[in-house]
């Protein structure tokens, strides 16, 4: 528009000047018309038009498109490394903005080959349901050309590896007591169940460097039984037996990192000097920390009659949730303890899953009351704490 302008006015300007000149001619032009006045140089432009401001906005309405930031992959099912995918699930790729959907059902690749169907719940949820499910021992996924609808490209390279029939759902649970200095006498027992506060810093920022995500263990159960997208790299901290470091240094540390984790409390130690109270624990579970039961007061249940349990797994749980307002489903077994009959009373007082010491780096994906978990311990460095991960 404003080239035409100028165009035009260059056109305008050339015609008066061409104009003058013929008026200019005519005088002289009586006896000398053989012989026409020198032309001029031609107008230069600049001098005629950057001085003028225009004093009325332009319409000059050609929006230039304004292109968002890279498209990402927010969450998945399955995640990277998952070797028990149920055959069932469909792949479901959850991006932080819509896609052009012909880019992703073009541009994606399964090996081996698999036919299937899409269909897009949501503008940024992309879902393929594969014909008679996933039956191989190995898949990988790949993308190729994937974009958002203002075309801009995918972020960073989707590159899924997932399959049935191997150890596990790949999402680790740390897990922690207290977290303090120790003093050279300090025996090997407290060695094992303490992590210094500076170890415990540089873990949790590792964690959040390398893209960790924490998760709740409701999460982990919607993934692990109903299919449900979990961000990349997913990861639960597990900090048992509500000592006042958790209130007093690992929940500072965890704020710092954008981290959040699953405390296991005893209601009957609520109070003591070593621990924290029913106060700190609400400001806890505002701050977003999940407070999961570790029994009434600290009992290892496995042999433990019907009532014992009732009183150790129903009454904690009681008490928790009159405290908290709100349902409290996470259980930990005390010193790793239990057997069937345990497990029986925490379906039957509406627990949803359930902690041991098994050290794997993965999880189970249909025996939610038998979870894994990760010792850190006070000598643990950072290289091994990177090692423990899957
Ligand atoms: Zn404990």
């Amino acid at each position: 528009m404003r080239r035409s302008l100028v165009i035009i006015a260059i056109a305008l300007l050339l015609v008066t000047v061409s104009a003058c000149r013929m008026w200019a001619a005519v005088p002289g032009g009586f006896g000398g018309a053989e012989d026409p006045s020198p032309t001029p140089p031609p107008p230069t432009l600049a001098p005629t038009f950057t001085p003028q401001p225009t004093p009325t906005p332009e319409p000059t309405a050609a929006p230039t498109p304004t292109l968002g930031p890279p498209p990402n992959l927010v969450a998945s099912y399955p995640i990277e490394g998952d070797t028990v995918v149920r055959a069932e699930f469909p792949l479901t790729l959850e991006f932080d903005r819509p896609l052009d959907r012909g880019s992703v059902e073009e541009g994606l690749r399964i090996t081996p080959e698999t036919a299937g169907a899409w269909e897009w719940p949501v503008d940024n949820v992309a879902v393929f349901r594969p014909e008679g499910g996933w039956t191989q021992q190995a898949y990988e996924v790949t993308v190729d050309g994937v974009r958002a609808v203002d075309g801009v490209p995918l972020g960073e390279g989707l590159a899924l590896r997932f399959g049935t029939g191997g150890k596990g759902i790949p999402v680790p649970a740390l897990m922690y007591h207290d977290v303090k200095e120790l003093g050279p006498e300090a025996n090997d027992v407290q060695r094992t169940w303490t992590v210094s506060p500076e170890g415990f810093a540089e873990q949790m920022a590792y964690l959040a460097r390398e893209g960790w995500h924490t998760i709740y263990p409701a999460q982990f159960l919607a993934y692990a039984q109903e299919g449900q997208p979990l961000p990349p790299k997913p990861v639960m901290i597990t900090i048992d037996d509500g000592y006042r470091s958790t209130y007093e240094t690992v929940h500072p540390i965890l704020m710092e990192a954008g981290l959040r984790a699953v405390l296991f409390v005893i209601p009957s130690h609520m109070g003591y000097s070593a621990y924290f109270d029913w106060e700190m624990t609400q400001e806890l579970a505002e701050a977003g920390h999940e407070i999961g039961i570790h029994t009434l007061d600290h009992l290892a249940l496995r042999g433990e009659s019907a009532g014992v349990l009732d009183v150790q797994v129903g009454e904690a749980k009681r008490q928790i949730e009159e405290a908290l307002g709100r349902p409290a489903e996470a259980f930990c077994y005390p010193f790793g303890s239990y057997d069937e009959a345990t497990i029986t009373a925490l379906r039957e007082h509406g627990y949803t899953t359930a902690f041991t010491l098994n050290g794997l780096p993965y999880q189970p994906a249909d025996d939610p009351f038998r979870l894994n978990r990760l010792l850190v311990r006070y000598e643990t460095t950072l290289e091994e704490f990177a090692e423990l991960l899957p």
